[in-house]
């Protein structure tokens, strides 16, 4: 999603310094076993239980293991939770706030985060099955970086007056929408909240997270440092919960102005409903994606981007919206380079999430486990040729794992490269030149990303515009950083994470007209 793969050479950014570089399996999980799993929804500048007293199981796929009972926060708890927010917005707490004043909270809050970096990183491994060193490297310093990045944002964006005739003074305003409710996904957890929380709360909004039900303990506890930074009460707050029920309790409500939502294009479509049934609130959508993976046969360093289409698919356990889950390749390379992804896949280091040398760990959950597998029995059955993993793994663990996956002989219109699968499975098809492999990558319900490999600065330029997606990548996979939009075409969405633009989504554009007299 812009500079996460394993591929990355520069994955530790910032100022963050993660647990001693020579950590051990042992370090990690005595650490973990002393860990206090906050479990309350966060409302109103307080930790409470949900007002029916509801929870549900923190599962950890690691081992299967409930590692707490979470508020299962609903109706009663976002009807609190909007009502704190919409009063802090209008009593000016934090809206009317000079930027800098804001921006100085919304450091204090990113240094609060480092400081807490370990016991973070630790929380999201645990909750979500992810390496603890990409949790360490990456989740953690990134979503730290975002955070610091729009508090940095905060009192540098100007206004603009329009170029009228000398008699007017035409000002267009940038003014906070008002209560925001983002609601994210599991695959991750802080780091897509942080996408929200940065632009949203830097441009004076209230803000109310709800995480992913498989996935809440750090939302949960960076609550707590953000009221501790001093974001006033009502202006960050956390409600966990089911998707049906807080979730959409929220999306339907009448007093949240704008939901910004990362999640499946399923849900995506009934948030355009709830809004549409409601009151018109702004929905902002990040939505699912099948990334083409092109490589040319005119490709400079074929090692490169047999790297590059493995980690492509298998980092974070193929659970990124943009993995590079189509591999499409020119035919005259193509045995060379699966062969070549084939050596890198099976290199990875697979196993435990909480053991330093894991470079790919646990599906998040049974439902996914289970969606994954049965996909990849799909695709034995549509007549794929499976050259590579498709068995589940480390049964004896109670965690959920899955082998890294290649298909060969994908036909673009089968269901495993049509549908979002979210897990470590590649499917290999071929095409002859440059202009069916554009038709076949643009062949599908969505458009997030896209990424070319060619030594040809012109069929580069060419493919890159012609390719209906969000992001496009060039001789490398998934580039980078918090300055650039990341974001989709089609049924991948149409709102723009990161970068200045992602301000737009939590401002309300308004036209000031003054008469000189
Ligand atoms: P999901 O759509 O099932 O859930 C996302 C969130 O929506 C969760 O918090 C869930 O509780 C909530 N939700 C579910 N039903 C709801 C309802 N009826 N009303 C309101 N909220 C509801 O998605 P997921 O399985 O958590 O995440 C995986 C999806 O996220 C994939 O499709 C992936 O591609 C996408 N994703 C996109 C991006 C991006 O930037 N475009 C980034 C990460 C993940």
């Amino acid at each position: 999603m812009g500079g996460l793969s394993r591929h990355r050479p520069d994955l530790s950014i910032g100022k963050v310094k993660a647990m001693s570089a020579v950590l051990s399996l042992d370090s990690v999980r005595q650490r973990s076993s002393q860990l206090n799993f906050v479990n309350q929804a966060f409302i109103d500048g307080r930790y409470c239980a949900a007002a029916s007293g509801q929870t549900f199981d923190c599962v950890s796929p690691v081992d299967g293991r409930v590692l707490t009972q979470i508020a299962r926060c609903d109706q009663a708890d976002v009807d609190r939770a909007v009502a704190a927010a919409k009063r802090a917005f209008e009593s000016g707490v934090w809206a009317d706030l000079a930027p800098k004043a804001r921006k100085k909270t919304l450091l204090a809050f990113a240094d609060l985060m480092e400081k807490h970096a370990d016991e973070l990183a630790l929380l999201e491994t645990l909750d979500m099955g992810k390496p603890i060193n990409d949790s360490l490297k990456v989740d953690i310093p990134l979503s730290i970086n975002c955070v610091r990045w729009y508090a940095e944002a905060a009192d540098k964006v100007y206004d603009e007056v329009a170029p009228t005739s000398p008699d007017v003074v035409a000002m267009l305003r940038r003014e906070p929408v008002g209560v925001v409710a983002a609601i994210v996904p599991w695959n991750f957890p802080l780091l897509m909240a942080s996408w929200k929380i940065g632009p949203a709360l830097a441009t004076g909004n209230s803000l109310i997270l709800k995480p992913a039900e498989q996935s809440s303990l750090t939302a949960i506890r960076v609550a707590q440092l953000a009221a501790e930074a001093g974001i006033p009460d009502g202006v960050f707050q956390v409600v966990p919960g089911m998707g049906p029920e807080a979730g959409k309790a929220l999306a339907r409500h009448m007093d949240v102005d704008c939901v910004a939502f990362t999640g499946s294009g399923e849900v995506g479509k009934l948030l355009l409903k709830y809004s549409g049934e409601t009151n018109m609130k702004r929905v902002w959508l990040e939505c699912g994606g099948k990334t083409p993976h092109i490589v040319l046969a005119d490709t400079a360093d074929l090692h490169a981007a047999a790297s590059a289409a493995a980690w492509g698919i298998f980092y974070n356990q193929g659970e990124v919206c943009n993995a590079g889950s189509r591999l499409l390749v020119e035919e005259s390379i193509k045995d060379e380079l699966v062969e070549k992804v084939m050596q890198v896949g099976k290199s990875i280091r697979f196993g435990d999430p909480l053991d330093p040398a894991t470079q790919m760990g646990a599906i998040v959950d049974q439902d996914q486990f289970a969606k994954v597998l049965s996909y990849i029995g799909l695709g034995q059955e549509e007549g794929a040729r499976l050259l590579m993993g498709g068995r589940k793994a480390f049964a004896e663990t109670g965690g959920f794992y899955v082998e890294p996956t290649v298909f060969d002989g994908v036909r673009n219109d089968m269901r495993i490269a049509q549908e979002e699968i979210f897990g470590p499975v590649l499917s290999v098809l071929t095409f002859k030149d440059a202009e069916e492999a554009v038709k076949v990558g643009n062949a599908t319900v969505y458009g997030l990303a896209s990424a070319v490999w060619t030594r040809d600065i012109n069929k580069a330029h060419k493919m890159a515009r012609a390719l209906r997606s969000g992001v496009v990548w060039v001789n490398c996979f998934d580039g980078g950083d918090i300055t650039t939009p990341f974001g989709g075409y089609k049924q991948s969405g149409f709102g723009r994470d990161k970068s200045l633009h992602a301000m737009e989504k939590y401002t309300e554009m308004k036209t000031i007209w003054i008469q000189l007299h």
